[in-house]
């Protein structure tokens, strides 16, 4: 896999992890089935996404291929855990966020 796609699932992983032991009470570094299902789901569109190594992160795609009930978690993640995720990962913020407004004009 592409270094893009590696740390697009990296920082999507952290966000859900952030989102869920804030929210569903869980230990560090676990997930709830729940959320297990949403970061599995996640990696699996990322990894097969249609663009390729050409692929714009998610947040900016305009085909967005996820199902409507993953669309609507993911979007709650993000909102929830972005500005957080600075705090607890600023280098790998710091890249996501190079790659997102340099990097995703497709
Ligand atoms: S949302 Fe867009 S960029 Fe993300 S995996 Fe689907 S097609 Fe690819
Ligand atoms: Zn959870």
């Amino acid at each position: 896999m592409a270094f893009s796609r590696r740390l697009e699932t990296k920082t999507v992983q952290k966000m859900i992890m952030l989102y869920c032991n804030e929210m569903h009470g869980t230990e560090k570094n676990e997930l709830c089935a729940e959320c297990s299902d949403l970061f599995k789901y996640a990696k699996q569109r990322i990894d097969k996404c249609y663009y390729g190594d050409r692929k714009p992160v998610c947040s900016k795609c305009k085909v967005h291929c996820y199902k409507p009930e993953m669309r609507k978690n993911i979007k709650e993640v993000m909102r929830f855990s972005g500005p957080k995720i600075f705090l607890k990962s600023p280098v790998l913020s710091l890249r996501y966020l190079y790659r997102k407004r340099f990097k995703s004009n497709i």
